[in-house]
């Protein structure tokens, strides 16, 4: 049996410690900024789409653990998606994290991926908007809302 809460915590503190595409982006087609005052974490998003294509995705931040791997998992995830697949992910990755009833581990792998460690996340209410500010980022960026996104 592989202890869940373990290999959260190792994934999440993989991808704090090196995130993946953690660099501005000069060429990107359209970026927003997120904030979550809860924490403090603060985030810029970069995307590069071309024929609703998403080709390139990166992040710079300033935010805690979780928000920064939340982050780096996400830009992984969504280069080389279409937009509606990205919309997709977004969708399924909220209902994930809202989901409160009990762990659905291997649905959520098949559906999420690597991004199911995340949903562990939802064990602790109070860093779940951590989890969820690039996201939400990503739904302000993909609307290229020029405004700063807050969780609040
Ligand atoms: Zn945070």
């Amino acid at each position: 049996m592989i202890d869940l809460r373990e290999l959260y915590q190792e994934v999440i503190l993989d991808h704090n410690k090196n995130p993946r595409h953690a660099h501005a982006m000069a060429d990107a087609t359209c970026h927003a900024e997120g904030f979550n005052p809860l924490c403090g974490d603060r985030l810029t998003l970069y995307l590069r789409i071309k024929s609703e294509r998403i080709e390139a995705a990166s992040f710079v931040g300033n935010g805690c653990a979780i928000s920064t791997a939340s982050a780096s998992l996400m830009t992984d995830a969504l280069i080389g998606k279409n937009i509606a697949e990205a919309e997709q992910l977004f969708a399924d990755f909220h209902d994930a994290m809202m989901d409160k009833s009990s762990c659905h581990f291997d649905s959520e792998k098949k559906r999420l991926g690597k991004l199911a460690v995340l949903a562990g996340v939802r064990e602790f209410p109070a860093r779940v908007k951590c989890a969820t500010l690039p996201w939400h980022t990503l739904k302000a960026a993909l609307c290229n809302e020029q405004k700063t996104v807050s969780t609040e």
